[in-house]
């Protein structure tokens, strides 16, 4: 039986186990320290001057975003609808009502005439949004510079999601650092590990501290512990800050070795009639291509996103249509959308394809062998 070759797997090489192990030796990883060289590193990395906060998660990051962003119960916050439920869920913990905008096809993000258009209409309706959170999906940075002025004009909070794009850049800036808020993932499939964390990417030094702050229960300045507003159980183990702090080391080539997977899949799909493999519209944008995606023209192709998913299964490959949309979910049904149907036709044609920074070159012949055999059958 072949070894099963996944979308996206944890990438540990012997390196960062040492770095780790040292840490254990040093009995560093039991020290708040570690937390704070993890923040230190990642801040040196996105090359600018946010503070950075890490939190229990990506998801815990997005509601401390929304929280600091005042968002309360019966305000309208504007999403993305092509995302991760992710993304979204936090808006509900709030008690707040999430108003979804369709993608463009450029990057698959946010929409910036779709946003503009509800944001005027919501106003119209004597709404108040109170935050937009736009996401750098599968890697792609949004067009962060036309959203950000949008956000600017009408003095809305702007939320990065970038959890699936630590590394990436638009116009050379990174990734996470353009909004009032960025946040990141370092969940086990996402482009770098903790096996469980995330980060709240913050403006300046005060904020930090308020993430802290709500991340650690809330805590007032007492002898005592005394109370005055709601706190989370939010902030990172030390422990994994360790590992995180590991990966930092190996960012750059992961996103290297994933990037050089998506270039694969460009050569094995470049003669190929009907399939698109998703890259960079433009040379403003580097993604880290944390998942390779393609678009399948059923008719050019003779063949749909399905079948290439079900011959990939057969030769215990996984893939997975690219994510439904939030406001066709079932638990979304009834929430406002502004848009096309941009969205749902990726989430129709659209396949994610086996990605990980440690795919041999074994695993990428059979993935080619197996695309190869259906293109065959089709003939
Ligand atoms: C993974 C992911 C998250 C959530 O991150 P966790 O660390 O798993 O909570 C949020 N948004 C997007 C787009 C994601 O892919």
């Amino acid at each position: 039986m072949k070894n099963k070759i996944l979308l996206s797997s944890p990438h540990f090489d012997q390196f960062e186990k040492d770095v780790y192990s040292n840490m254990i030796i040093d009995k560093e990883c039991f020290n708040k320290n570690n937390i704070n060289n993890f923040e230190d590193r990642i801040k040196i990395y996105l090359k600018s001057n946010k503070e950075i906060c890490c939190l229990s998660s990506g998801t815990s990051g997005i509601h401390l975003a929304l929280v600091l962003s005042g968002v309360k119960n019966g305000d309208e916050v504007i999403c993305q609808s092509f995302t991760f439920s992710a993304s979204v869920n936090p808006i509900a913990y709030q008690g707040a009502k999430p108003i979804f905008i369709d993608s463009e096809l450029d990057t698959w993000n946010m929409c910036p005439i779709a946003l503009e258009y509800a944001i005027k209409d919501r106003i119209c309706k004597g709404k108040k949004i109170k935050a937009i959170i736009v996401v750098h999906i599968y890697g792609m940075s949004a067009k962060i510079d036309q959203i950000v002025a949008i956000a600017k004009k009408y003095r809305i909070n702007l939320i990065e999601d970038t959890a699936e794009a630590l590394g990436s850049t638009y116009k050379g800036q990174k990734c996470g650092t353009f909004g009032d808020y960025g946040v990141l993932s370092f969940n086990a499939n996402k482009i770098i590990t903790a096996f469980g964390g995330g980060a709240l990417v913050c403006t300046n030094e005060s904020e930090k501290r308020k993430a802290i702050f709500l991340a650690t229960q809330a805590r007032d300045d007492a002898p005592h512990y005394q109370h005055s507003e709601i706190g989370f159980n939010y902030r990172i183990s030390s422990v994994l800050a360790g590992l995180g702090r590991a990966q930092m080391e190996v960012l750059d080539k992961h996103v290297t070795l994933r990037r050089r997977n998506n270039q694969f899949y460009q050569e094995i799909f470049k003669n190929i009639d009907g399939i698109t493999v998703f890259t960079e519209p433009n040379s403003s944008y580097f993604s880290n291509h944390w998942l390779s995606c393609i678009l399948i023209d059923e008719k050019k192709a003779g063949f749909n996103r399905e079948d290439i998913r079900l011959q990939l299964k057969k030769d215990t490959i996984e893939s997975r249509p690219l994510w439904k949309p939030m406001h066709i979910q079932p638990v979304f049904k009834d929430c406002e959308f502004y848009g096309g149907t941009v969205a749902e036709t990726l989430f129709e044609k659209g396949l994610c394809l086996p990605s990980s920074s440690n795919l041999t070159n074994n695993d990428r012949e059979r993935v080619a062998a197996s695309i190869q055999k259906l293109l065959l059958k089709n003939k």
